[in-house]
């Protein structure tokens, strides 16, 4: 098969239980739940999205292979421990599956992937992060972690805590209502100590 690429680069995760973590990120093209088109944003299942995956043309994007793509990934890793690739988009299930996965694992590589939920998480994932969307079905309702985007109109964090996850986090929506958004999570976690406050710190660094 052969994967359509947005973008693949070195970071530091900014976000949830691994934040901190060097890793390399591998975004994929396309989403189920919005084109990425702007005209389009108001009528999508997702509409508050601040990430561009449309297309193969950023840094390191294209067709890969999964030889080819995990070969890469290791490339821009280049040396030291625990090499950690996070496997985003867009929807990464729409296009994650057993060869890479396999030619990652093959390469040393933690495989981290993170969803909107509304498709199956691929077997042998080393990390699994389900950030749910208001109004949308989630059916993986399993993994390490919960991230919850905040706030959200329609969904009731503690109708989520029945979930099969490991950690349950609240992220501030980047939006233009971003203060108001911290406060909100604070507020909420301050009085649902079950979850914990996520921040985006590759955003407070300056790193992609
Ligand atoms: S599900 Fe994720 S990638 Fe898709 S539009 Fe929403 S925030 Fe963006």
């Amino acid at each position: 098969m052969s994967y359509a690429v947005n973008e693949i680069f070195l970071t530091l995760q900014g976000e949830g239980m691994q934040a901190g973590r060097r890793a390399v990120f591998l975004r994929f093209a396309g989403c189920n739940l919005w084109s990425g088109r702007e005209v389009d944003r108001a009528a999508a299942a997702c509409r508050f999205c601040d990430t561009d995956f449309v297309g193969t043309d950023g840094e390191n994007g294209g067709r890969y292979e999964a030889e080819a793509l995990a070969e890469r990934v290791a490339a821009l890793w280049g040396e030291g421990d625990r090499p950690l690739v996070v496997v985003t988009g867009g929807e990464p299930m729409l296009q994650l599956d057993a060869p890479l996965i396999d030619a990652l694992h093959a390469r040393g590589f933690d495989v981290a992937m993170e969803s909107n939920g509304t498709l199956t998480a691929a077997a042998g994932l080393d990390w699994v992060c389900i950030s749910p969307k208001s109004g949308t079905e989630v059916i993986q309702r399993a993994g390490d972690e919960l991230k919850l985007v905040w706030p959200q109109e329609g969904l009731d964090p503690e109708a989520l805590l029945g979930w099969d996850f490991k950690h349950f986090l609240i992220q501030p929506m980047d939006c233009a209502e971003g203060e108001a958004a911290i406060r909100a999570s604070i507020d909420y976690v301050m009085a649902h100590p079950r979850w914990r406050l996520s921040l985006q710190t590759h955003k407070l660094l300056g790193l992609p």
